[in-house]
């Protein structure tokens, strides 16, 4: 053994007495009068080192010299220690070191890397290396490996196979824009990077490849939004001859399993909603279920009072914050700053105190008498000491607006509690979705998602009264993964194609491929994909899904270590023939 006999965490009272090689890096040292001590730290663990002068004055003068994230190796003798640490699995033992030889020198780190740093973000993330030293790192990349050979197995164990399939492809629409790659050898033409394996895994299902799946990276050059990251990774599955049912019982056993061997943790049975229904009751269509506070609509109880901001609107809608009438004048002062703000928008909030007395206080008070607010506390079925908090608007905006202030509520309210999980599938979404800035359609999921069976015949002449055979997986408020049952006939292909707006040349120019493939001999299918750093970062417990990526981008789409993206040079930009293409610097001169 060159380096080591064991590793920093192996050593155990047990082992007293044995001569050990311990390699590893300095993680803090502590002159004690005539004693040092030297925590040396690797993957595995901490290891108290020990010097002493009177034993060996030589060797502790080095080990004085040693700097914190040195690395080192040291040959010694374990010992009882005399003060021992139970908060560390080694902290009964020590070593006594007999000899110390650096094997390589660190600068004084940027910041210190202990659980508590005082490195900031960015900092952090300029010497990711380093920051990966840290515990709370190695947790969360150990827990994404776990994750990833627990699905591995438990797919392979259900005939699922992993097949690859290539990243330099052509644009598939999946609502994103494509990263593209120039291509040197076809000058002028592109590869795309793939937003997901879409099109390559529907072609797998003809190929007889019944059951696939593939823990995959996937790239989308969308604009930045907080925990976004422009390459991510899926858990990208599809099934021939399955429907919809087939398709939850798998993926329900998957996260089952994961839930379990991760976290030890049985998952609840996953209800399921409508895409409606989760509009209506929580204006989302990734609703946190872990608490209730849904919405109840008072159109009829609300306007034609007098109240003039509830007559002109679509909707009056609101949510009944139990216990909530004890909050202050300050404290609905912000909940009205926060629906303000301009993320959200609402031009005011309306709130009614339901009094322990049973009396009501409101904001309104000048149009609602006691009997009206009486009559909307019913219908939200207030207790006296309930806060009822009241939108109006145009509907689709309300209901956003108010979901933001539910979820504001849970968490005031401390009900989105970390270690409850409340999965839920959301099912039956609208086919496709009015681009507010194209004015056209596009397809809600993709463009290879089934109608369901009741609407295949308004794909003709009423394609947007179509509801899509597409699903969602949400656990607490958080959209786990999405797929859908898919289109495998040719002619409802077309169809789908038309309602999008797509020419038959254009859509056969474009997907040409799929719909030769249809004409093959396509089994029916579907599938899903879960967004896997998603489900890290969720089963651990975090609302980051970076803190789960060894190497993630900023929130500017930016790797501020390597300093990526960059410019290239002027020859790899000839050699592309992008010739006519400007440098950043050069645009920079030029003004
Ligand atoms: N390709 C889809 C996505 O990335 C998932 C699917 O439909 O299976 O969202």
């Amino acid at each position: 053994m060159t380096y080591r006999t064991h590793r920093c965490g192996d050593l155990r009272l047990e082992d007293k007495g044995k001569k050990v090689v311990l390699s590893g890096w300095v993680k803090r040292s502590r002159d004690l009068g005539g004693m040092t001590f030297v925590d040396l730290r690797d993957r595995y663990g901490v290891t108290q080192l020990v010097f002493d002068m009177e034993r060996d004055p030589a060797l502790s003068t080095v080990a004085r010299g040693l700097g914190r994230e040195y690395v080192i190796r040291v040959e010694g003798q374990v010992a009882e220690r005399s003060s021992k640490n139970p908060q560390m699995l080694t902290g009964d033992v020590e070593i006594l070191v007999q000899k110390l030889e650096v094997l390589s020198v660190s600068k004084v780190p940027p910041f210190t890397i202990e659980d508590e740093t005082d490195g900031g973000e960015e900092l952090r993330m300029r010497y990711r290396y380093l920051d990966l030293r840290r515990n709370i790192n190695q947790r969360n990349l150990i827990l994404r490996h776990n994750l990833a050979l627990a699905i591995r197995n438990h797919l392979s164990s259900n005939d699922f196979l992993e097949i690859e399939t290539p990243y330099l492809i052509k644009s598939t629409p999946e609502g994103a824009r494509d990263f593209v790659v120039p291509s040197r050898m076809h000058p002028g033409r592109f590869y795309a990077l793939p937003q997901s394996p879409q099109t390559f895994k529907q072609l797998l299902m003809v190929s007889g490849y019944d059951r696939y799946f593939q823990i995959v990276r996937c790239f989308r050059d969308e604009d930045f939004r907080a925990d976004r990251q422009p390459e991510f990774t899926q858990v990208d599955c599809e099934m021939a001859f399955a429907d919809r049912e087939e398709v939850f019982k798998v993926c329900e056993a998957l996260v089952r399993h994961v839930f379990h061997e991760v976290r030890n943790m049985d998952l609840p049975q996953i209800p399921r909603m409508s895409w409606d229904e989760a509009m209506k009751k929580y204006g989302s269509d990734k609703p946190d279920i872990r608490f209730h506070m849904t919405f109840v609509e008072i159109n009829e109880l609300a306007q034609n009072k007098g109240f003039k901001v509830f007559d002109a609107v679509d909707l009056v809608v609101g949510i009944n914050a139990p216990g909530g009438a004890s909050y202050s004048r300050k404290e609905l002062d912000q909940l009205t700053a926060f629906v303000q703000r301009p993320q959200i928008g609402a031009k005011g909030l309306v709130y009614v105190k339901c009094n322990e007395d049973g009396t009501f206080k409101s904001s309104v008070d000048k149009f609602f008498s006691q009997e009206d607010l009486a009559a909307w506390a019913k219908k939200f079925n207030a207790a006296p000491g309930d806060l009822l908090l009241v939108l109006a608007g145009e509907t689709m905006k309300v209901r956003k607006q108010l979901s933001e202030l539910r979820l504001e509520m849970g968490k005031r309210m401390n009900l989105k509690d970390k270690n409850t999980f409340a999965p839920l599938w959301v099912v039956d979404f609208p086919l496709l979705e009015m681009d507010e800035e194209t004015g056209r359609y596009h397809a809600m999921h993709h463009p290879f998602t089934a109608p369901v069976k009741e609407d295949a015949h308004r794909m003709e002449k009423e394609p947007q009264n179509a509801r899509a055979n597409a699903y969602d997986l949400v656990i607490n408020g958080v959209e786990v993964g999405g797929g859908s049952i898919r289109i495998h006939e040719r002619e409802m292909q077309r169809k789908m194609f038309q309602a999008l707006g797509f020419t038959e040349e254009e859509a056969e120019k474009q997907f040409g491929f799929l719909l030769g493939a249809f004409e093959y001999g396509a089994p029916p299918h579907g599938g899903i994909a879960l967004g896997f750093d998603r489900l890290a970062a969720l089963l651990g417990g975090s609302d980051s899904i970076r803190d789960y990526i060894a190497f993630p981008k900023n929130n500017a789409g930016k790797d501020i270590m390597i300093d990526a993206p960059a410019a290239i040079s002027k020859e790899q930009m000839e050699e592309l023939e992008l010739k006519n293409l400007k440098t950043p610097e050069e645009k920079e001169k030029q003004q």
